[in-house]
């Protein structure tokens, strides 16, 4: 193995042959002519003329090879429910469910909007409209109805497939009258509903559109449904991205680069070997949950574990205790979720024979370093945090132990991943930044195989939104903000949205997070810039404290808040100080976990912060209201 230098040169200065190398890992029905065409930039088209299948890739090909082992385990413990299904029974639930999909009309180039809880039913449909060359757009089950209306519109859909309710921490969410609500508002008028019904919903809606799968499943128990063979870059999905900033956009993937980049991420980056077993604990509604609880895995041998519910329940060792049980090698989550362990007795990590678990991953949000030390010293196992976006598909930046093990450093998810051109850029002349100096994280052209294609049905907002940003430069903007150090590992210090202009001293608000954070009465914490007369803006602190209890008095919150200003000076020095530290009991978050700081700054400058229909629980933001309003009277 070359060293990650020589890897990661050789996949930017000679693209073909990298990638033509790592083609070999997937089954190409016919050869592609071309590894990559150039010909229309910022367009980018890998593998052309290649024709393959996701699902074949994912199922058929390992049922010579390991048709006995499993290849999904299902763990809910919302319902009490486990099932696994081996790469044998897997197939033949795919193979029913295209064949239902197949008999109400869908086609190659079709949408069909998965609208599911975490039940195995949603890998069924997934799978099954790849294996038709049908593009499917799940949408994350926690939605409520104005945003499933907004994406039937815009994906257009021919089939929607749903269930009666989702589960979560023990409460059921109805879906269908969702549904129907989504259906009455949306314009478009998808012709099927196929329902699953895991008879949870105690008032399932009865409408004369829903058709129940049950029945049709048996109808085509034994259908065998012909992968379609595609061609590499006919769109395999639709995705849209998590709205943490606003609109979410459409993003279009194809079918080949995705198969490849992601076979070949899960020897470098994973190291996830055949007949391992891999835990993704995200959703199916997020990329982490397309890219790495199905595709992935599935792509490259492995069994992977499905999990309905929370981190906490029936209490906090609930994962710990399934890594024991089904000798889980891979684990897989976000920085939040550790964040909520890490609140939980520590004895319940011990209770558990953790010994199968060779890496944890995390992404989707900064890593803190106290999150991070405290899950590396608990597990004594690697902690590989990496950084991508639902754009990407899979990881940017990363240690990636299958090329090199480099050294992790604490607070950066590492270092460029082969395949991206990264180079952080000064916003306003479009200069290389060097060293230690903050700047925007850009990609050059063209983006790695298994990047977004385009937004869905828009070629002009993909190269308006996403190329056209840095003066001066023809390069994808990621909207983050980063500082990269002279071994090239980078650290992500927030949104470019979220960068504050102190008296002329720009600061990402993920640098002054990481000061507060190291403080240990601090669990959480958000910082956002609000404009302020004097100094152009000033950054506001919001914590969530470990022991609130602690801090009951008025006297003891004071001497917090001077400690924790105290704790920024000494970090930062005084520039980067929060005017004000409130405390409060959450933070407004996406249903993904991330923060809501625009909705933040937004009603500590007095404005409404307009429609957020991702929050995850709207009480956050009436917490933060009521915490300004002290500050003002
Ligand atoms: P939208 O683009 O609609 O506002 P979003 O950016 O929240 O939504 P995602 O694609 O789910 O949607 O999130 C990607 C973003 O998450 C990244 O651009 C980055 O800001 C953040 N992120 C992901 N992984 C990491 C990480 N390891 N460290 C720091 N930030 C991360
Ligand atoms: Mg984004």
């Amino acid at each position: 193995m070359p060293s990650y230098r020589d890897f990661h040169r050789r996949s930017i200065e000679d693209p073909e042959a990298f990638w033509r190398e790592e083609a070999k890992r997937i089954h190409w029905e016919t050869p592609f002519d071309t590894v990559l065409d150039r010909s229309n930039p910022p367009f980018a088209r890998w593998f052309v003329g290649g024709r393959t299948n996701l699902c074949h890739n994912a199922v058929d090909r390992h049922l010579a090879d390991r048709p006995q082992q499993n290849a999904l385990i299902y763990v809910s413990t919302e319902t009490g429910i486990e099932r696994r299904y081996t790469y044998t029974e897997l197939h033949a639930e795919i193979n029913r469910m295209a064949a239902v999909m197949r008999s109400l009309g869908v086609k190659r180039g079709d949408r069909v909007l998965i609208y599911l809880p975490m039940i195995p039913e949603a890998v069924f449909a997934m799978l099954a409209c790849a294996r038709l060359g049908a593009i499917h757009s799940v949408v994350f089950g926690g939605f409520a109805a104005p945003n499933l209306a907004a994406r039937i519109d815009d994906a257009q859909p021919v089939l929607i497939v749903t269930a009666d309710a989702g589960a979560r921490g023990g409460k059921v969410i109805d879906y269908t009258p969702l549904v129907d609500e989504a259906l009455a508002r949306a314009t478009h008028k998808p012709p099927h509903v196929l329902l699953i019904d895991r008879q949870l919903a105690p008032e399932r809606l009865n409408a004369s559109y829903l058709i129940d799968y049950e029945p049709l499943r048996e109808q085509f128990f034994d259908a065998h449904v012909p992968c379609e063979w595609l061609e590499s870059n006919e769109p395999s999905y639709v995705l849209y991205t998590s709205g943490t900033t606003g609109r979410p956009k459409g993003v279009q993937r194809d079918v080949g680069g995705y198969a490849v980049a992601l076979a070949a991420s899960m020897k470098y980056i994973f190291e996830g070997r055949p007949g391992d077993t891999m835990f993704t604990a995200s959703d199916i509604g997020w990329v982490v949950g397309h890219s790495y609880i199905i595709y992935a895995p599935l792509l490259a041998g492995l069994t992977t574990v499905m999990y309905e519910g929370t981190p906490v329940r029936p209490d906090g060792g609930v994962w710990w205790r399934l890594v024991e049980h089904h000798r889980i090698n891979l684990m897989f989550t976000a920085p939040t979720a550790i964040r909520v362990l890490k609140k939980q007795d520590p004895a319940l990590l011990k209770q558990s024979d953790l010994s199968s678990l060779r890496t944890l991953f995390l992404a989707g949000e900064p890593l803190d370093e106290p999150t991070a030390s405290w899950i590396g010293d608990a597990l004594g196992k690697p902690i590989v945090d990496n950084y991508w976006q639902t754009e990407t598909g899979w990881p940017m930046l990363a240690i990636q132990r299958g090329v090199e093990v480099l050294p992790p450093k604490l607070g950066s998810p590492g270092v460029p991943v082969y395949g991206y051109d990264l180079t952080l850029l000064n916003e306003d002349t479009g200069e290389p930044c060097a060293p230690g100096e903050k700047g925007v994280i850009t990609l050059g052209y063209p983006l790695p195989p298994g990047c977004m294609a385009t937004v869905w049905h828009d070629d002009a907002r993909f190269i308006d939104t996403y190329w056209s940003s840095v003066p001066n430069q023809h390069v994808y903007s990621t909207f983050d903000w980063g500082v990269q150090d002279e071994d090239g590992y980078v650290t992500i210090l927030g949104r470019t949205d979220d960068v504050i202009n102190i008296a002329g001293h720009r600061l990402g608000t993920r640098e002054i997070e990481e000061a507060l954070s190291s403080h240990t009465a601090v669990a959480e914490v958000a910082v956002v810039g609000v404009a302020d007369a004097l100094k152009g803006q000033v950054a506001l602190a919001f914590v969530v404290l470990r022991d609130a209890g602690g801090y009951a008095t008025d006297e003891a919150r004071r001497t917090l808040e001077t400690d924790l200003v105290k704790t920024v000076d000494r970090q930062l020095g005084a520039i980067a100080r929060p005017a004000r530290v409130h405390v409060v009991a959450i933070l407004p978050k996406t249903r993904s976990g991330k923060l809501l700081r625009r909705a933040i700054a937004a009603l500590a400058e007095g404005r409404e912060p307009g429609d957020l229909p991702t929050i995850e629980d709207p009480a956050a933001l009436q917490q933060v209201r009521e915490a300004l309003d002290t500050q003002r009277s």
